[in-house]
């Protein structure tokens, strides 16, 4: 929490991968929409009735052609889309993803427990970690991940996607959450329309915990809630307010932490918004 990356300088470099992309998506039986870099959500049309593979793994497509699909935070240099349409013509391209770089981010003072889990915790981590597996691990056929996302919490950037973590003197795998530090009881909100697939108010990392299902495999997951004030089943509007900010589980300071993954890939949250959070 004390390293605060340069933020700005982080967006101006995908506004420009984002024209970049724009400029090659030309001439071909497919619209592409999105950032071709690692982290980033790639959402296209196809006529519908075509099939949609990226490298070589068939992806699900809607009735009216639309699809969506990520790249992970050390995705490789380039990613094969191969396409069949109903009358089986196929189409090959290779896109180039650009690199993103990662800081590294040292967090002190976190409760010891969450940085190496005690063996008498060892069980319910494994149980928890099912839980939000399987959660994101479904599917559905919802279109909401088909607009623009929205910042969850007015507050301050914290943490950023990527970055290679540090935990009270432990190197650990990288952070994957988009961080925004607010006091507690700042209201959450669904940063895209779904459905709530999963709602708990303690799990031991993760605090109060809440995963939105967007649908085609995009699931948003926030973090460290003080409170969870949905329950699984419920729909929910962008920007309804779903819980309130906390620093539960293992966290040094409230604040907000809000995954994207395209079933377990996961994505950088801060290319799917506009600009920063307001404060
Ligand atoms: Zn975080």
């Amino acid at each position: 929490m004390k390293h605060l990356p340069s933020i700005p300088g982080k967006i101006l470099s995908m506004a420009l991968m984002l024209l970049a992309f724009a400029a090659t998506g030309s001439a071909w039986s497919m619209d592409l929409e999105g950032s071709l870099i690692q982290g980033g959500m790639v959402r296209g049309h196809v006529a519908p009735g075509t099939r949609v593979e990226v490298d070589g793994k068939e992806i699900m497509v809607g009735p009216g052609g639309e699809f969506v699909f990520g790249l992970g935070r050390d995705a490789p240099v380039s990613t094969i889309i191969r396409t069949i349409d109903p009358e089986g013509n196929e189409e090959t391209r290779k896109l180039s993803i650009a690199p993103q770089t990662y800081d590294i981010e040292r967090v002190d003072g976190l409760p010891p427990r969450t940085v190496t889990i005690p063996p008498e915790e060892k069980a319910r981590r494994a149980r928890e970690r099912g839980m939000v597996g399987k959660a994101r691990g479904s599917m559905s056929g919802r279109l909401d991940w088909q607009g623009m996302f929205a910042w969850p919490a007015k507050g301050r950037v914290s943490g950023v996607y990527g970055s290679q973590r540090v935990l009270n003197g432990k190197p650990r795998t990288p952070h994957y959450g988009l961080d925004v530090a607010a006091p507690v009881n700042t209201p959450v909100r669904a940063p895209q329309a779904g459905r709530i697939v999963l709602a708990q108010p303690d799990f031991l990392l993760e605090g109060g915990i809440i995963i939105i299902d967007h649908g085609f495999g995009i699931f948003s997951t926030l973090f460290h809630l003080q409170s969870v004030d949905v329950a699984v089943g419920d729909l929910v509007d962008k920007g309804a307010h779903i819980g309130g900010v906390g620093a539960k589980g293992r966290a040094s300071g409230p604040h907000v932490d809000w995954r994207v993954n395209w079933n377990n890939v996961r994505l950088d949250p801060l290319l799917l918004v506009d600009g920063l959070p307001d404060q």
